[in-house]
């Protein structure tokens, strides 16, 4: 796939068979979400979406799983359709941030006619690639950061309701600028979003500023539980089922409890979301690399932050993990 860089940290140019595609979409559109959106997939569906259908495109936004309350100020994510299966073919069908079909729950395959051009955006560097048009960018903090290039280059307006969308994308997925993903191409596009329209401040209020009181309470029974290893490496934290409400799990960022301890250098939440099923998410600093230990366990993911999701109890996942990690570090880079 061609894809050009104009200079260090700069525009990025999308594919020209995207950009032809999406410049002159001939029917129906569809934005489709992978599980479980989070802020970078939803502001980046909702973004593109919203300024294709400014510029009188027919677009449809949907997904396995419904718009988590802490995102639902994105706008247009009252549009925002959950599936169970999809209702038919479309012609355009555009998934962000979603580095295997799978994560669409058979959603995509419901979706995808003989017909269909499917457009595969992504900074996964482990992304498979099912697009009829894959446009890979590992160097992208954040999906966000290519749709922006996307929608410029399309000359689309961007809106503050766009701005709004694409700034929450990157804003989520670099965790508030913090993490080593953050570059000055980062800094360069959220300054333009936020002439554009979006308010960093709002943003931070939605996300962080707008807990229930009795969330405060949970986060201290399950901030009790993180351990550390006796080296100091390593932390988890493991959550069992309707030990906090599936709410409170999924609005706040638990791993980066862990995480955030001095010395550690691999993080991780266990939480069992269902009995028997254990969902567990990995946070490096970039001495080790956890998507390589999330793709033993058939996840995957980025260098610093990635998933997979085990089968059996707490412990057992636990232990397994913890073992996968003293083995990675036992190689890992110095
Ligand atoms: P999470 O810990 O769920 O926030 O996910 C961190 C990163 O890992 C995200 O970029 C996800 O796309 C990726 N990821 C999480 N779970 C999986 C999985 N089961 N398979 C592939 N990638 C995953
Ligand atoms: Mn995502
Ligand atoms: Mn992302």
């Amino acid at each position: 796939m061609t894809q050009g860089r104009a200079g260090a940290g700069s525009s990025v140019t999308p594919p020209r068979e995207l950009f032809e595609i999406l410049a002159k979409p001939s029917g129906p559109v569809l934005c489709l979400g992978h599980v479980h959106p989070d802020g970078d997939v939803l502001g980046t569906l909702l973004g593109l979406g919203l300024a294709l259908g400014a510029a009188g495109s027919s677009v449809t936004f949907a997904g396995p799983h419904p718009v988590p309350g802490v995102l639902s100020f994105l706008p247009g994510s009252d549009r925002w359709q959950v599936w169970t299966t999809a209702p038919g073919h479309f012609d355009v069908i555009v998934m962000t941030d979603c580095p295997n079909s799978d994560r669409s729950e058979g959603l995509l395959e419901g979706a995808r006619g003989p017909a269909s051009r499917v457009l595969n955006i992504d900074h996964h560097p482990d992304n498979r690639r099912y697009g009829t048009i894959d446009w890979i960018d590992p160097s992208a903090a954040a999906t966000g950061e290519m749709v922006f290039d996307l929608v410029r280059a399309l000359g689309l307006t961007i809106t503050p309701a766009v701005a709004l969308n694409l700034f929450t994308a990157i804003h989520t997925d670099t965790g508030s600028f913090r993490y080593s993903n953050t570059t000055p191409r980062t800094f360069r596009i959220a300054a333009e979003l936020t002439a554009a329209g979006a308010d960093p401040a709002l943003v931070s209020d939605r996300l962080y500023q707008q807990r229930a009181r009795d969330s405060l309470v949970q986060l201290g029974s399950v901030l009790r539980r993180v351990e550390v290893s006796p080296d100091g490496q390593v932390a988890w934290l493991t959550v069992p089922r309707d030990f906090v409400s599936r709410e409170f799990v999924e609005s706040e960022d638990l791993v980066s409890y862990p995480r955030s301890v001095g010395r550690v250098k691999v993080a991780l939440l266990l939480r069992e979301e269902a009995p028997g099923t254990i969902k567990v998410s990995l946070r490096g600093k970039g001495d080790v690399p956890v998507n390589e230990i999330a793709h033993r366990f058939g996840g995957g993911g980025h260098e610093n932050a990635a998933g997979c999701t085990l089968s059996g109890t707490l412990e057992e996942a636990t232990a397994a993990l913890l073992q996968a990690v003293r083995e990675s570090m036992g190689t890992a880079r110095p």
